[in-house]
């Protein structure tokens, strides 16, 4: 994809980088190994810090809108890989206002796939807002206790955003996800040195799931651990050329 490494997204955008661990998932976060055990850019975690992005990197989605305008079209923008937009911080207060009023809505040929590990910080954000089409909102959910709390509460704001969208990875355990209310849904492994393992029925069964529900779905990776595959190259199990057929599924929603 165009500016970023992520298979599902055209590009990806970080108003700020920084954040604190808030479920299961968090465990091995990448983000917090590199912007904080290695560049040292950040202290994570509650009483971390937190570093906004470039004025210059701030006018980037501008120039993405000029150009997806220009050929006509509307292109995904993954926020944020290395933050969490609904973050519950006072620091954070005027950037997430920032995010809103100058960059999503200024970019309408740009789909803002906001994604948070935060859904009760995002309801009350966008509870007295009217919010753009554009913004879809995406919850992570790697245990089922998590699906069982938070699908609820997703689904009361379906109607508030353009979409709902679920990323179940690190997928940590089987999903019931029988309430799902969601427009999209990505799942995959975790990667990484220290990842958990992650069974690859746990993976059909998301796939097998959505299907019925008609909801489209992307399987990102089978992660670093993956069980029921012979042993991957791919060191995050991300090459599909390497899956069993019936796991290449790379579905997009319509999005608009
Ligand atoms: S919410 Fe995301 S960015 Fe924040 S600690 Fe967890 S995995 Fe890392």
């Amino acid at each position: 994809m165009e500016n970023s490494k992520i298979e599902w997204t055209h590009h990806t955008f970080n108003s700020w980088i920084g954040c604190a661990h808030n479920s299961p998932g968090c465990l091995n976060c990448y983000a917090e190994a590199m912007m904080d055990k290695r560049y040292h850019r950040v202290k994570w975690g509650k009483d971390g810090t937190r570093s906004r992005t470039s004025e210059s990197y701030w006018k980037q989605p501008h120039k993405w809108n000029r150009k997806a305008a220009e050929r006509g079209v509307t292109e995904t923008v993954f926020c944020a890989s290395l933050a969490d937009v609904f973050e519950d911080r006072d620091d954070l207060i005027n950037w997430r206002l920032d995010l809103f009023d100058e960059v999503i809505e200024k970019t309408p040929n740009l789909i803002w796939l906001l994604l948070t590990k935060r859904v009760d910080v995002a309801a009350k954000f966008l509870q007295f807002r009217q919010v753009p089409s554009q913004v879809w909102l995406g919850q992570s959910i790697c245990t089922q206790r998590e699906s069982d709390v938070v699908i609820p509460k997703l689904a009361k704001l379906q109607k508030k955003v353009g979409g709902i969208f679920l990323s179940c990875e690190p997928l940590l355990e089987p999903l019931d996800l029988s309430a799902l209310p969601a427009n999209w849904c990505i799942t995959g492994g975790e990667s990484g040195p220290s990842a958990r393992p992650c069974d690859v029925t746990w993976i059909r069964s998301i796939r097998d799931q959505c299907k019925s529900a008609e909801i489209p779905v992307f399987i990102k990776q089978l992660g670093s651990k993956p069980v029921g595959v012979p042993k991957l190259r791919s060191a995050k199990g991300g090459d599909a050329e390497e899956w069993p057929q019936d796991l290449r599924v790379r579905e997009f929603p319509v999005f608009g």
